[in-house]
């Protein structure tokens, strides 16, 4: 069993990278991708603990991009830490972002919601501070009930406190990824927000074409029937299956590494041909 989607304390996970790496080798995990948003600051310690566990820690980053209609996600796997095309615009969408959660905070002020970026900065041990740390500070100071009623009621998009921030185009981010040498995935697709077929087709044609490789077809709400429907999809288009659990610890309560809501398993199988040629 694999998992190809995980976020650790460098980004919005409850669980520091060696932790996760921990946590994955005490599941019979044979290899994760750690997947943190906008960084790869957690990859040299998660590496580090995966040689000690005797598991495969792959490098990635997960980036949100330009689309009106959703959220399209893109999981970049074995992208290596260091300089490189994407890599070095990575510190720039982390910028945005930093200026995103201020006017967040501005807005829940205004909302009668005060939280100060202090708080935030507490619970946040990484560089990369989102939208479930907000939220978790909400939590706490009793705002709301949960994370997931913070984005229901005020985070989400189209709700009172969402903030947009600058995205890389699909086009850009995963030309850049494969000018880095690295593995361009389309998370989780139901959230992209298609509803007919035309928009499917276009959309997986217009990705493909810029050269996108897989698809994440193994993911926690997906029903076994959805994960067969995704993979015919993905051959379809000439593109890979992939998956995982994107596990973010405590901030995604019913998610767990590996089996994700309990009967998720990504197969070994899957990650030789994903790997960079
Ligand atoms: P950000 O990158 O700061 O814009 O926040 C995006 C992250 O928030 C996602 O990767 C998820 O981890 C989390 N998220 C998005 N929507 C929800 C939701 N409805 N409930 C809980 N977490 C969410
Ligand atoms: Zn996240
Ligand atoms: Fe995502
Ligand atoms: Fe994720």
């Amino acid at each position: 069993m694999i998992d190809l989607h995980v976020h650790s304390t460098a980004s919005d996970g409850s669980e520091t990278p060696s932790a996760v790496v921990r946590s994955a080798a005490a599941a019979g995990l044979t290899a994760i991708a750690l997947t943190d948003h906008d960084t790869q600051s957690g990859i040299a310690e998660a590496r580090a603990e995966a040689s000690q566990s005797g598991l495969e820690l792959i490098g990635g980053t997960e980036l949100s991009l330009e689309w009106a209609q959703g959220a399209m996600h893109l999981v970049v796997l074995f992208l290596e830490p260091g300089p490189g095309p994407l890599q070095n615009r990575l510190a720039a969408l982390r910028t945005g972002r930093s200026e995103r959660n201020d006017r967040i905070i501005d807005r829940l002020g205004e909302l009668g919601l005060p939280v100060s970026g202090a708080e935030i900065l507490d619970l946040a041990a990484g560089e990369s501070v989102g939208r479930p740390h907000i939220a978790a500070v909400m939590v706490n100071r009793g705002y709301v009930a949960s994370i997931a009623d913070a984005f229901d009621r005020y985070l989400g998009r189209g709700m009172p406190a969402y903030m947009a921030r600058p995205r890389l185009s699909p086009e850009e981010a995963i030309a850049l990824a494969r000018q880095s040498q690295a593995v361009p995935i389309l998370a989780h697709p139901h959230t992209l927000g298609l509803n007919t077929s035309e928009e499917v087709t276009t959309t997986l044609r217009r990705l493909s074409s810029a050269g996108l490789i897989g698809i994440e077809c193994y993911y926690p709400l997906y029903s076994p029937f959805e994960r067969e429907g995704y993979a015919a999809l993905a051959q379809r288009f000439g593109l890979k299956p992939s998956g995982g659990s994107d596990y973010h610890g405590t901030y995604k309560p019913d998610v767990e590494l590996g089996i994700g809501r309990g009967n998720l398993a990504v197969a070994d199988e899957l990650l030789d041909p994903l790997r960079p040629t």
